[in-house]
């Protein structure tokens, strides 16, 4: 992988090249040069030689340039001499620089062109005392190839009496120095190429590991050894980016922050190896989902992020569906199928903010209110999750502080029996105050408490707590206490009760155990054996807020409940003005009757209530018409106030009776 900012081995290595091509060539450039002037300084030479060597075997060299012919000796000596080494013609001047003898001969026609005329440079090379060289290039046979016109002054006790012009052939002598030099060059060369060459390929060698290392450590100081995907600090940086070039277009960024809902349940059941098999397909099944530009992370164990680029609300919503479908789709493992689920949180850029840790907070934000409400589904990011998520948490702390520092009260809501209206019991109700002392609705806190695994040690507090008490009241009272369907997931509520029957030295028959509907929902085959169980502890079973839940009534006859508790709801819906109200409180209440179970109205408030559900005959009545829950010291006298009541109406009755 090429990196910015980095330059490739393989770049360095090119630069190399070419500085050792320039070398090279360079090298070749100067020897081209240097050659041309070697020959040059040769030919002066030869000449200078050949020309003193004349002076001095030619006696009559001064009357020769002076236009007189040769003696016979001299004569035989120039024809001897017209051809020797490399000289291959010569010419003789006189010192002004008329021609007088070219080769051995001395036959001149007087209009042949003087030096000046011929070649002015050297003409005015020689009027200085210097010799004139230049190189020429010539056709064989005519002439060599390459050879060096040389003009030279003789000179005889300090005068010039001549000037001789040697053409020295040097075709051979310049084709021996090429190769002499070619190969010097070329072992320059190699010699060049070693000495750099060989650590420049070990510096090649050790930077493309080194790159490749860091590659390497950068792949994994960016992604997740597990599923190869980015990890959370590469998810910031990519999604940073991805937020600077979304603006400016009218896209979105769609934080998708994932969960698998009961991961710890495949661990639990199949192992570890399992769990990972799971987390690995669903990272390929998110990589699958993901189009271009979109970011997909591994934040967490079982926490995965999808950042989209989305056209608009309704494709980030496909886009959580999709997720959502994608971890829930089947998997087979160990030769079993599984399934799980997904929790999903989003926030959106711009919307929800703009900056990247703001953003996978608060889609952080919206999976932790999502996991809240029992997980399985979507959440969208809203300002207001915050203070949800402060609340929650200071919530948690509370329940926790008051399991640990016996926080918790209970106070009890009278129950009486029709037609007569004496309290025949009380239903105990739990109460919690957060640390300024405000009360906390139980409906909000006992979902907390089950979610955090606290219902169990609260539910067993509440049962000995109430059993204790109601073992103080006179013998004709009841308690009710209510029992969560989450307390019965550890499978030892009747082990509980029992024990608080026991700590209490309670009559069985005097406790009512109150459970819902929701007891039914989740697939619990034991429940009903359970619930058998505890009723063949002696005490008796209601049927809580009937009425509100799913109402299959199946479970009615499946099991031998006591009494059907009917939700405030309906007893509310008896002031709507359409009377509809009061034809399904008839129908329910009817139900319970004909099924032969004692039927117990909540949440009456008002006398006009009253009269209808007296009308309706049901068995009990709770409400704040008859008392509002109270601390268990206040019960002493609600029981007498209970009792003073019914004496006052024996008198009346008996004169009614008369
Ligand atoms: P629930 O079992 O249906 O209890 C009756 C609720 O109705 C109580 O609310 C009570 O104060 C309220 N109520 C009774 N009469 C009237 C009335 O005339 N008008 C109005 N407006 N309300 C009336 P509370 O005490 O807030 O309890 C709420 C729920 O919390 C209970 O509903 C029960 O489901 C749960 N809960 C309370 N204590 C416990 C407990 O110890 N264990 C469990 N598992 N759940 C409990
Ligand atoms: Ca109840
Ligand atoms: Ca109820």
């Amino acid at each position: 992988m090429a990196l910015p900012g980095a330059r490739s081995p393989r770049g360095s290595l090119m630069v190399l090249a070419a500085a050792l091509a320039l070398v090279t060539g360079g090298t070749w450039g100067i020897q081209s040069v240097a050659i041309e002037r070697l020959l040059v300084l040769d030919a002066v030479s030869t000449a200078h030689n050949w020309a003193s060597y004349l002076a001095q075997s030619v006696d009559d060299l001064e009357q020769i340039a002076e236009g007189n012919e040769p003696t016979a000796a001299s004569r035989a000596l120039l024809r001897r001499i017209q051809k020797v080494g490399s000289i291959f013609h010569y010419n003789v001047f006189d010192p002004g620089g008329r021609l007088r003898m070219t080769g051995s001969s001395t036959a001149i026609p007087d209009d042949a062109p003087t030096i000046r005329r011929h070649n002015p440079a050297a003409a005015a090379a020689l009027a200085a005392g210097q010799p004139f060289t230049a190189a020429k290039t010539g056709t064989p046979p005519d002439s060599p190839a390459f050879f060096t016109e040389a003009y030279v002054p003789v000179t005889l006790d300090g005068r010039t009496i001549a000037i001789v012009e040697v053409y020295v052939d040097q075709t051979e002598k310049r084709r021996l120095f090429h190769t002499t030099f070619l190969l010097a060059g070329l072992a320059l060369s190699a010699l060049t190429a070693l000495a750099f060459g060989i650590p420049a390929v070990a510096w090649f060698r050790r930077s493309r590991e080194k790159i490749r290392a860091e590659a390497h450590a950068r792949y994994l100081a960016d992604h997740d050894a597990l599923t190869g995907l980015l990890n959370r600090d590469c998810l910031a940086r990519q999604l940073a980016a991805v937020l600077v070039a979304r603006q400016g277009d009218r896209k979105l960024v769609a934080v998708h922050y994932v969960n698998i809902d009961r991961l710890q349940d495949v661990n639990d059941t199949l192992g570890h190896p399992a769990g990972d098999e799971v987390i690995r397909t669903i990272a390929a099944r998110l990589r699958d989902l993901a189009r271009g530009g979109d970011i997909v992370a591994r934040v967490g164990g079982d926490e995965f992020v999808l950042a989209q680029i989305a056209a608009d609300r309704v494709a980030a919503d496909k886009m959580a569906r999709r997720i959502a479908d994608a971890v829930a789709a089947p998997f087979r493992l160990a030769g079993r199928e599984i399934g799980v689920t997904a929790s999903i949180g989003v926030a959106l850029a711009p919307a929800d903010g703009e900056d990247e840790h703001v953003l996978i907070k608060s889609a952080g934000l919206a999976l932790h209110m999502c996991k809240a409400a029992g997980g399985n589904g979507i959440r969208y990011f809203a300002p207001e999750m915050d203070r949800e998520l402060q609340d929650r948490l200071a919530l948690e702390a509370t329940l926790r502080a008051a399991v640990a520092n016996d926080g918790f009260e209970l106070y009890f809501q009278p129950v009486v029996g029709m037609p007569h209206e004496r309290l025949i019991g009380f239903e105990a109700l739990l109460r919690l105050r957060s640390a300024d002392g405000a009360a906390i609705s139980p409906a909000r806190f006992i979902p907390v408490a089950e979610e955090i695994g606290l219902i169990d040690r609260i539910g067993a507090w509440v049962l000995g707590e109430a059993c204790r008490t109601a073992a103080t009241w006179p013998d004709y009272l009841r308690v009710a206490v209510n029992l969560s369907a989450a307390q019965f997931a550890a499978h030892h509520v009747r082990d509980t009760v029992a024990a608080a029957l026991a700590a209490s030295g309670l009559t069985p028959g005097r406790l009512e155990l109150e459970i819902t509907e929701s007891l039914f929902m989740d697939a619990n085959s034991g429940i009903m054996d359970e619930l058998r169980s505890l009723k063949a502890l002696g005490v008796s079973i209601a049927l809580d807020d009937f009425g509100t839940g799913y109402s299959s009534l199946s479970y009615l006859w499946r099991f031998p409940f006591d009494k059907i508790k009917i939700d405030r709801a309906f007893v509310v819906a008896l002031d709507d003005a359409d009377g509809n109200g009061e034809t399904v409180l008839r129908a329910i209440v009817g139900l319970g009757r004909s099924l032969g179970l004692q039927v117990t109205v909540e949440g009456v408030e008002t006398a006009r209530q009253l009269a209808f559900l007296r009308e309706l005959r049901v068995h009990q009545i709770q409400g704040f018409y008859f008392g509002r829950p109270m601390p268990a010291r206040e019960v002493a006298a609600a029981i007498m106030a209970d009792f003073h009541r019914a004496s006052a109406a024996l008198p009346a009755e008996a004169a009614r009776r008369a």
